[in-house]
């Protein structure tokens, strides 16, 4: 028998019952077997199968650095009369506020915006929401129309609407920001609102796009029957202030042009990295901003199989195993190429804002089960790389972000429609070679036939294929015919960062302005806005 087992002591609470923590490594088949896991897990805490008490899972990961592959679950057992104190359950409704709460504006409606909501409503303050996109159900409609019509809404799209870019997402729930606030807290909140509790033990858990909208609009539900509001189709085009202090909001109605401006003292602003009217109406205030570095690629797929062939082994995956994922990093031509959101058994999706760009990014329904692997390949990019190439300032990050995306929207025919080659062509060369057809892909708007090495800034394709021939080396079955590169992947982080005070949490040039979330560069991925919306909802109850 093949396990390696950790374990220690530990005291339960309420109950006072003992229990203890077990990590136990066994081979994945075994993972759907009742009998064999309490064998396993028996042995490892010294006991007989048969006197084995009360055990959950609290962990679950997976070691796939050899054949076969291997499950890592970290187990709580009893060991104390045999059964296991209750899971604490944690209370998670949200009280209606009284007549008199105060109001707070919140821009954006992603997961900074409402869970900076949530954690308002449990401070005691009205959250008003603005979302210049529509809500989960409309925003359906918009993103049918990209695919089958190429056309884009500014307004309403994969970026933008209710439940922000994280929507109609793969729902990765991974942050590398362990310090930055109550992680386990916000899967809790996710699970009330309808995620599977699964996400709560494991080591890499997501959510799927099928399942994102729902859990979404029941949030909104929630934060609206406490007292708090949402208004969709409401685009904020200004901030006025007095002598550096916030005044009012000044927003739009999409649909009708009818503009409102509405008292506020207090307004955190969650609008993401994709809001580029944002950005450009501090620049215009002139209000700090500062550059900052970001990466730039393409979206790269390959079939499923060969994926879960070359991370298993060869070992068939079965029913025990996920749709495999990879996560590859190099240092090539001076500056870090990695992979970036990967989606298993996922989709490439059309992700611009504006109409006259291609921007592609990466979902997964939550069953992964689409034939596809697919993932972003990016080149790190500083502020050095884009003035050399003339886009200089404080927006020329920006500026740089939409050339790219318009160049590519040009050479694939000027539609939804994106410049597409297979990885052998890409990496052949020195300068590539197009096409002479490509293989199929999930990128349902269509894909062109086009050298990105000579359509991309050589910034960005010269060190992407010294970093994708170090990939291939590394794992040789990366280079498959089949594999296909559809570009470009540009929106990994914001270009910008909206700065703020460190204890205040507010703009330096302006009071009662809050910038939240992955647009001012304070957040990188669904949950880390989730937590920084927390975050800065708390900083607005201290003040
Ligand atoms: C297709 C796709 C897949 C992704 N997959 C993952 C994943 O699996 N895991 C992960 O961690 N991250 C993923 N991301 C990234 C993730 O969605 C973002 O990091 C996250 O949503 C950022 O949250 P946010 O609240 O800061 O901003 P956003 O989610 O961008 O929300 C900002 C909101 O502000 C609104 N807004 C903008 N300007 C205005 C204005 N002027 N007035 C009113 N409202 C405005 C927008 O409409 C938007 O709804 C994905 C992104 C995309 C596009």
């Amino acid at each position: 028998m093949d396990l390696d087992q950790t374990s220690e002591d530990h005291k339960t609470d309420q109950t006072g019952g003992m229990s203890r923590f077990v990590d136990v490594r066994f081979p994945a088949k075994w993972s759907t077997d009742k009998d064999q896991i309490e064998r396993v897990l028996a042995k490892s805490i010294g006991c007989r199968q048969s006197n084995l008490g009360e055990y959950r899972v609290i962990r679950k990961n997976i070691d796939a650095r050899r054949r076969p592959v291997h499950v890592v679950w970290r187990f709580e057992v009893a060991t104390i009369a045999g059964r296991l104190a209750d899971v604490r359950v944690p209370d998670l409704q949200l009280e209606a506020l009284p007549e008199s709460a105060e109001s707070v504006h919140i821009v954006g409606a992603g997961p900074a915006g409402l869970f900076a909501a949530i954690a308002l409503i449990r401070n005691g303050k009205r959250p008003i929401v603005l979302e210049r996109g529509q809500s989960v159900r409309q925003r359906r409609r918009d993103l049918v129309k990209i695919t089958r019509d190429h056309e884009v809404n500014p307004d309403s799209n994969y970026c933008f609407g209710e439940g922000g870019a994280g929507t109609y997402s793969d729902g990765k729930l991974y942050t590398r920001s362990h310090k930055r606030g109550d992680i386990r807290g916000a899967l809790e909140w996710l699970v009330h609102f309808g995620a599977d509790p699964s996400i709560l033990v494991d080591a890499h858990p997501h959510i799927g796009t099928n399942k994102l909208p729902d859990i979404i609009s029941r949030m909104r539900i929630a934060i609206c029957e406490a007292g708090g509001q949402v208004h969709f189709g409401a685009r904020v085009i200004d901030i006025h202030t007095v002598d550096g202090v916030l005044n009012a909001v000044e927003w739009e109605g999409v649909a009708t042009g009818r503009r409102t401006v509405s008292t506020s003292k207090c307004l955190i602003l969650a609008t993401g990295h994709s809001a580029r009217d944002v950005f450009e109406l501090f620049h215009s205030k002139g209000w700090m901003l500062e550059a900052k570095p970001f990466a730039m690629g393409v979206r790269i797929e390959h079939p499923q199989a060969l994926v879960d062939s070359i991370q298993y082994h060869g070992e068939d995956r079965g029913v025990a195993l996920p749709p495999a994922s990879y996560r590859l990093v190099c240092q090539a031509n001076g500056r870090g190429v990695h992979s970036f959101c990967m989606c298993p058994g996922g989709i490439v999706a059309p992700c611009a804002t504006e109409p006259g760009q291609v921007v592609t990014n990466g979902w997964s329904p939550s069953k992964r089960n689409n034939p596809y692997a697919n993932s972003g390949m990016v080149v790190q990019l500083t502020a050095v790389d884009w003035e050399a190439l003339g886009f200089t300032g404080q927006l020329g990050g920006l500026a740089f972000q939409r050339s790219v995306e318009k160049t590519c929207w040009e050479a694939a025919g000027q539609s939804q429609c994106a410049p597409a080659q297979r990885l052998i062509d890409f990496l052949s060369g020195d300068h590539g070679r197009t096409s002479k057809d490509l293989p199929q892909c999930s990128y349902l708007p269509g894909v062109a036939s086009v050298n990105l090495r000579e359509l991309l800034p050589d910034v960005i394709s010269d060190s992407l294929a010294a970093g994708l021939r170090t990939f291939c080396q590394r794992m040789p079955r990366y280079k498959d015919r089949e594999a296909i590169l559809i570009a470009p992947e540009s929106r990994t982080s914001s270009p910008i960062r909206i700065p703020r005070d460190q204890k205040t949490l507010m703009h330096p040039d302006v009071t009662g302005l809050y910038p939240c979330g992955e647009g001012g560069g304070h957040a990188g991925g669904i949950l880390s806005a989730a937590l920084d919306g927390m975050r800065v909802a708390d900083a607005v109850s201290r003040t």
